[in-house]
């Protein structure tokens, strides 16, 4: 059912800045999408409205008890068009968080149609620079003033847009790992595979702990034996092993990446073998050392394809191809960046235009 759209006009629009400097989520555009659930009504108040802070009690339930979810995904401007990257997909992973944290799940055709139309209000805000979008954050979190533990009865779901340069400003340098074997970021059953505020929360004390030790990024061991790979931070991980393509099976704690998928996709159709396996550390460390794995990178929306040029493994650092980008990396990259930007044909009809 198509739900009418309230928009607010701002009375003053900000001045655009320079993206190439912004900071990635410190600036954001003139307007958002709110809307707000009630047992009576369900998420019956769609509007745009000029970005504004929000109204919540100190005994809003997100901030006490953590019902609180999002996403990431980004616009890509080519020429005067507007490009979203599987956007469905982004709506349809938010639906299976909110039902993990018994939130109430969103109409996926209206948040989208909402999405188009907060876009098409903020057209300008699209950078057209190489490397730039428009990053989009849509959330949802427990608003009830009540502090027992029970699901919370009301909610707000909003979309804000922050204009982003390339992550890394232009070509990427190699990240370096440090392969966590004493925190956990999540366990089978809990909430790993949810786009989840808490999981982040989790994971911090691990990360300042590997920057500590001079590594950029954390790689996170199941919670269960400690010994199969995971995932980075805000990435999936792949290898180059043999000349084909490997990354951890899906296993519940692990988050679906939507980037992961697309990669898998497009390693298929170009030819590549791609497996999906329970990866042993002790495997990856001997197949580094070896040269049998020539290829480490790591896949998000943020990043499209970070290459990893240093991982430390119970204490031993493992240098990867010379810490250079590999060649299938770089080949990946643009594949994946040209149909997200519109440079390149989309043969698996992914990209929406605006
Ligand atoms: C969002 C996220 C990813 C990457 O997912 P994409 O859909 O590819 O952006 C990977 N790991 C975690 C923990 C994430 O939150």
């Amino acid at each position: 059912m198509a739900q009418t759209l309230q928009i607010e006009r701002a009375n003053q629009l900000k001045e655009k800045p320079d993206v190439s400097t912004v900071k990635f989520g410190t600036v954001f555009t003139d307007y958002m999408f709110t809307n707000r659930y009630t047992p009576e009504h369900g998420w019956s108040q769609p509007s745009i409205v000029p970005y504004q802070n929000l109204e919540i009690s100190p005994s809003c339930q997100a901030i006490h008890y953590g019902q609180s979810v999002f996403e990431g995904l980004k616009a890509y401007k080519n020429g005067d068009e507007v490009l979203l990257f599987r956007p469905d997909e982004n709506f349809k992973r938010m639906n299976q968080s909110l039902s993990r944290l018994s939130m109430p799940e969103i109409n996926e055709e209206n948040a989208l149609n909402a999405l188009y139309e907060l876009l098409k209000v903020e057209r300008d805000w699209v950078p057209g620079g190489p490397g730039q979008s428009l990053y989009v954050r849509p959330f949802v979190f427990a608003d009830e003033p009540f502090l027992g533990v029970r699901p919370s009865e009301t909610y707000q779901f909003s979309i804000i847009l922050s204009p982003v340069a390339s992550y890394y400003g232009g070509q990427a340098d190699p990240t370096s790992i440090y392969v966590e074997d004493d925190f956990v970021r999540s366990v089978r059953g809990g909430v790993g595979s949810a786009k989840v505020s808490g999981n982040y929360a989790a994971s911090l004390l691990a990360q300042k702990k590997a920057n500590e030790l001079g590594y950029e990024q954390v790689l996170w061991l199941d919670g269960v034996d400690q010994k199969y790979v995971e995932e980075v931070g805000s990435m999936n991980i792949f290898f180059v092993r043999d000349g084909e393509l490997v990354t951890p099976k899906l296993n519940g704690s692990i988050l679906p990446g939507i980037t992961r998928k697309s990669i898998i996709e497009l390693a298929k159709y170009k030819g590549y073998t791609v497996r999906e396996e329970k990866i042993h550390i002790d495997d990856l460390a001997n197949d580094l050392h070896s040269g049998r794995i020539t290829e480490v990178f790591g896949a998000g929306t943020a990043v499209v394809i970070s290459p990893v040029g240093k991982l430390n493994i119970h204490g031993v650092d493992h240098i990867v191809n010379d810490n250079q980008v590999g060649p299938i990396s770089q080949e990946l990259y643009e594949n994946l960046t040209d149909i997200q930007y519109g440079r390149a044909e989309d043969p698996f009809g992914w990209v929406v235009r605006l």
